[in-house]
């Protein structure tokens, strides 16, 4: 079969000579008919994710057909669509039993039953890959095989606000207008019954398809350096109190300050940005104590999160398809990849059909 090998950190290739995977018990094996690539993907390609061993098969953002299944697995059939999330908890430790196998106490220990797809096990930039039936959801019928490669995207944003119990009437800041933050924007407005929703970027163009997409108001940091805040309060009518929920996407240590001080007292932020580590959140302690702050961090999504969120692709409340760039082949994946770094076109996510 094809796929995209990194041999070694920094080096790309594309190989048409591996052996189709055979699904061990437990695994399904998927014909990937959409696969796309977000920032950890520059990550694992820069050796920068502990866990990666090389040569490795990227990919952990992908949809498909289950063409076969390994023994024991009940749940799904041959010739079932599918969209693929990337954790896969061991099922046996404490966090796992919590539900919470995003969190794996046995990551990267492949003896467990613990995968991360397209981090610690080849993934889905590939003609066909090999994975725990765990990590597959059903597909509605009226989704395709591109809005199904946002399975694990949706979930995130979707996580990340229900970290922040979010509830009807709330109002909410968004920062960072990206995929998941735009994804976010519209579970919060669409789903979630949110009042105002402001969105906060640095990026005109973002900024403006969150407004096409439900954000009330935008505001570009950027040009606001000095008063985002302030500036965001404002636009409640309410300066003095502020958001109910903050959630930050970002990734960076400004935007993330900028979340603890645009809650209310007593509302909730969840910081969802910055998966890496090296920054460092500067901000008086005070914000945070006598603000009665409720700050949660959220990474990536467990307990069948990423169900719900096809659903929510399904009925509509979520529109995925302005977020998709480009149309790629395996044989053209450094230029899919050019396209996402440099966002040629706009690109959110690049959509690459092995
Ligand atoms: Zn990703
Ligand atoms: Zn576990």
């Amino acid at each position: 079969m094809k796929a995209v090998v990194y041999p070694k950190p920094d080096v790309i290739t594309v190989r048409d000579d591996l052996p189709v995977p055979r699904p061990k018990p437990g695994e399904a094996l998927v014909k990937i008919k959409s696969s796309t690539i977000c920032g950890t993907d520059l990550k694992i390609l820069g050796g920068k994710f502990p866990g990666v061993k090389y040569p490795h098969i990227p990919g952990h953002e992908w949809s498909g057909e289950i063409v076969e299944l390994g023994q024991n697995v009940l749940r799904l059939k041959v010739g079932d669509r599918v969209g693929e999330e990337p954790h896969v908890g061991c099922g046996s430790c404490q966090r796992c039993l919590e539900g919470l196998y995003n969190l794996c106490l046995n990551y990267g220990k492949l003896e467990s039953g613990h995968q991360h797809i397209g981090f610690t096990v080849n993934g889905g930039l590939a003609e066909y890959c090999a994975c725990s039936a765990k990590a597959l959801h059903k597909l509605p019928d009226s989704l395709s095989y591109d809005e199904g490669a946002f399975t694990e995207s949706v979930g995130v944003a979707l996580y990340a606000l229900e970290r922040a119990q979010i509830q009807p009437g709330d109002n909410v800041a968004i920062l960072g207008p990206g995929a998941i933050g735009l994804i976010a924007l519209q579970i919060a407005k669409r789903a979630k019954g949110a009042s105002k929703v402001v969105l906060i970027g640095t990026r005109e163009e973002r900024l403006s398809l969150g407004k096409k997409l439900g954000a009330d108001e935008t505001l570009n940091a950027l040009e606001e350096r000095e008063g985002v805040v302030k500036k965001a309060r404002e636009i409640l009518h309410n300066g003095e109190v502020g958001f109910d929920v903050v959630a930050e996407f970002a990734g960076s240590e400004e935007a993330a300050r900028d979340a603890l001080l645009l809650a209310r007292r007593g509302g909730r932020i969840v910081l969802s940005g910055s998966t890496s580590p090296g920054k460092n959140l500067t901000v008086d302690i005070s914000t945070i104590v006598r603000g009665h702050l409720n700050v949660f961090g959220s990474l990536a999504n467990p307990m069948g999160i990423c169900s719900k969120g096809l659903w929510l692709l399904a009925q509509g409340l979520v529109d995925v398809k302005p977020l998709m760039g480009g149309n790629y082949k395996l044989d053209d994946f450094e230029e899919a990849l050019e396209a996402y770094k440099n966002r040629i076109g706009g690109a959110y996510r690049v959509m690459i059909h092995p």
